[in-house]
């Protein structure tokens, strides 16, 4: 029978989509995302989806690092869909994980009567976390978790003040969005928004002294508390900016940072969503420095793929949260996913047992420097920068001797019609972003090398590349 045949012929393609270089069959977006996008536009509200001529590819299928779009196009993602597939996408012993909780308990009542994975991830969440006794709460979403972290310092502190630093990311919910410097995000509701958050500048280690100007700012709205008169209880700022464009500040800054803090009596917030569960190569961003800062945020590559996010912290701070009178103060209906939480479980232990941290370090270090070597000299590459796998070619305009701006979208399109999936980032989209698998393989990182490197030569401002 011929559907016989066509089942095993199938199964082996897809069992090698993961460590594949990219295959493309039609120019993206083909017809059949293109048709999607269409359909989409007439449900999705506007402003979610951004539909172009170039934009979007829909996903049909993702494993390691590679993705499949329905026009049978084979993508290399170095992206790692906003940097969440640090062990690839759906890690077998992720899905395996996954499909044996969905045969037990899908959903559970997390804060009233918890399902039993929710305990066992967070006894191995603190477990991995730099504090003797730690104490975390689980959320969906990194934005909630930062919710968490910001109601948590008001709780520690009693007071409602916020320094956060230009160029900071840390959500688009309405508590986040509040320390969250782009203008771009915040203007259409700035009259929604806390005013008591003052920013600081976040330095740029290549500018002379900047780090000192900062903490000279923050220790001013630390004494003296912020523009709108509000004494400061938190510092929150991410270890390495990644939206804000793979920003890595001065070493010793948040050293320095988190002294000045405490002096203040501040709760010092770490931001570890994008940073966290080894993306910088480390566990966690904060061990490259050895500061330990009162709380941190986590998300993304968390649970392998599925929401789940977590603000952890010392105990003592933590208990800044009153015990409970039967009415949790803050709680949801998905806290503690069964799903999440048993799919977080298998994500840290292939984490552990396939060394991705160890793996993210190395690999990130020769993509570095190959990148280097490839893009020296190209007159639009201010700097290519990165630690372990979170990595960022700033691209500058040498006539209007500025940044590039929209540089690295134009550099993103031409690389899809590649088959590899950047993303840009940067207050101007100045910024190619990446942040692959550690999972990639050799001839993968090789081949994103080489292509990536070709594109933006073959780019430049008042350019206008490929078809
Ligand atoms: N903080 C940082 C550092 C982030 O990178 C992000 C997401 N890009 C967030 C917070 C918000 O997370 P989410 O989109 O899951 O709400």
């Amino acid at each position: 029978m011929a559907g016989d045949r066509a089942v095993p012929s199938r199964r082996a393609e897809v069992k090698r989509l993961g460590t594949l270089l990219p295959s493309i069959k039609v120019p993206p977006p083909g017809p059949a995302s293109r048709a999607m996008a269409h359909r989409l536009g007439a449900v999705e509200t506007r402003n979610v989806t951004f539909v172009s001529e170039d934009v979007p590819v829909f996903w049909e299928e993702a494993r390691g690092a590679n993705v499949r779009d329905p026009d049978g196009n084979v993508y290399l993602d170095v992206s790692g869909a906003f940097g969440v597939a640090i062990a690839g996408h759906s890690h077998p012993a992720v899905v395996d994980r996954i499909s044996a909780q969905a045969g037990e308990l899908v959903h559970g009542m997390g804060d009233v009567q918890p399902p039993s994975v929710k305990l066992e991830l967070l006894e191995a969440l603190v477990g991995l976390t730099p504090w003797a006794d730690a104490r975390a709460t689980l959320a969906c979403t990194g934005s909630e978790a930062v919710e968490i972290a910001l109601k948590t310092a008001l709780l520690a502190s009693g007071r409602s003040g916020i320094v956060a630093f230009e160029g900071g990311y840390h959500g688009l919910t309405v508590g986040s969005l509040a320390a969250t410097s782009r203008l771009h995000f915040r203007a259409p509701f700035s009259e929604r928004l806390y005013p008591g958050v003052a920013f600081a500048p976040f330095p740029d280690p290549r500018v002379e002294g900047e780090a000192d100007r900062s903490l000279e700012i923050v220790g001013e709205f630390l004494s003296a508390g912020t523009p709108t008169g509000d004494a400061v209880g938190c510092v929150i700022v991410e270890p390495i900016q990644g939206r804000g464009g793979v920003r890595i500040p001065p070493a010793d800054f948040l050293g320095r940072l988190a002294d000045l803090t405490a002096s203040c009596g501040a709760i010092l917030i770490f931001d570890e969503i994008l940073t966290g569960f080894g993306r910088t190569g480390a566990l966690f961003a904060l061990q490259h420095e050895g500061v330990l800062p009162d709380l941190i945020c986590l998300g993304k590559t968390m649970a392998g793929g599925l929401p789940l996010s977590a603000c952890v912290g010392g105990r003592a701070v933590m208990e800044a949260w009153p015990p409970s009178a039967g009415e949790a103060i803050h709680t949801s209906t998905f806290l503690g996913h069964p799903l999440a939480c048993a799919s977080a479980l298998a994500f840290m232990e292939v984490l552990e047992g396939e060394q991705l941290v160890e793996r993210s370090a190395s690999l990130g270090e020769t993509l570095l420097l190959d990148l280097r070597t490839e893009l020296e000299g190209v007159p639009w590459v201010a700097e290519v920068r990165g630690r372990g796998l979170l990595l960022g070619i700033e691209l500058t305009d040498p006539v209007a001797d500025g940044p590039w701006r929209e540089g690295a979208a134009t550099v993103a399109v031409a690389a899809l019609r590649e088959g590899l999936i950047v993303l840009p980032a940067g207050e101007l989209g100045e910024v190619v972003e990446l942040a692959p698998p550690a999972v990639l393989t050799e001839e993968q990182a090789g081949w994103a090398v080489k292509t990536l490197a070709r594109v933006i030569r073959e780019a430049g401002p008042g350019r206008r590349t490929g078809s």
